[in-house]
């Protein structure tokens, strides 16, 4: 059975970070956000975090030929009108509450469940590591007969994430072609409360998961990493642990299939708090995404005052 960590949450709040550090650990292969893999790989042949573009690369040329007889053999329309059906947010409240999942579920659930087998395989890994993210593919996983599902949802403070949003950042693996998508603070914050909440559901659906949050994550990374490799079930050692040091990481080269331009960063990454938004984020906006966000903002344990979220 293949065993897959999930990491879920909005985007921006920091997964791929958690997932590069993963990464690193022994027995761990981290995979980036397989849900764009069908697209920016497959179809568009992006590169992969080796550098490699994605048809080139050895590690996935192997995942694609153990998984499906070659990437030829994917319908890349077949998954993408199964993503457009059941990969959808406003799906959640069915799929968690289904007593069976009608078969396009099952189908399309089945296309990571062999990627996931394939790659365990391939690099020798226990477990490997999507940071896809998205809340529903979440859902539809829960439905793989074929998966032991783990789910590590990364909260950030939602005024970070939001702020974060508003920021142009280039896709490296376009060659300066596109950049990533934008949302305005009022659409991060409705967006943070939505997909948030639909971990929440995932948990009391029976699945497996642990909530981290990036701020805490960031204070002590080597104990988070590791508490994160407990909850696996993927044992370290603290040699293992040898590439965090007190302020960065060293990072070497992984094999993610699309994601944040971090996926390409290799040797020192730094470790720092990204907490720009509490000066830059405009006041009114601020208060926007504060209000918001307010209910599962608390509950989080962040404080609403920026001045005090600056300490949290
Ligand atoms: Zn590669």
């Amino acid at each position: 059975m293949a065993r897959v960590l999930f990491l879920g949450g909005l985007g921006r709040s920091g997964t791929t970070l958690v997932e590069r550090l993963l990464g690193e650990l022994p027995g761990v292969c981290a995979l980036g956000e397989v849900v764009h893999l069908w697209q920016r790989d497959l179809r568009d042949d992006e590169r992969c975090g080796c550098g490699s573009r994605f048809s080139a690369c050895v590690f996935w040329r192997r995942v694609g030929a153990l998984a499906f007889g070659g990437w030829h053999n994917v319908d890349v329309d077949r998954v993408r009108h199964l993503r457009a059906v059941v990969e959808r947010t406003r799906h959640i409240p069915r799929l968690a509450t289904a007593v069976e999942a009608p078969d396009e579920v099952h189908e399309y659930a089945d296309y990571y469940t062999r990627v996931y087998a394939a790659a365990a395989e391939v690099s020798g890994a226990r477990m490997v590591v999507d940071s896809s993210k998205h809340s529903a593919l979440a859902h539809v996983l829960r439905w793989s007969a074929g998966l032991d599902l783990r789910v590590v949802h990364v909260v950030r403070d939602a005024r970070g994430v939001a702020y974060s949003w508003t920021k142009t950042v280039d896709r490296p693996e376009t060659d300066g072609a596109e950049q990533m998508t934008r949302y305005s603070p009022g659409r991060a914050a409705l967006l943070w409360n939505a997909h948030n909440a639909a971990f929440g559901l995932l948990a009391r659906r029976g699945v497996a998961v642990r909530r981290i949050r990036y701020e805490e994550f960031l204070i002590d990374p080597r104990a988070a990493v590791a508490r994160l490799a407990d909850f696996a079930g993927v044992a370290v050692t603290p040699a293992d642990l040898d590439f965090l040091h007190p302020g960065h990481a060293d990072l070497t080269t992984g094999h993610s299939a699309a994601g944040n331009p971090m996926r390409f960063t290799v040797g020192r990454l730094p470790l720092r708090r990204d907490d720009a938004w509490v000066s830059a984020l405009p006041r009114g906006q601020r208060r926007l995404v504060g209000a918001v966000c307010a209910p599962m903002l608390r509950a989080y344990g962040y404080p609403l005052i920026p001045a005090q979220a600056q300490e949290a």
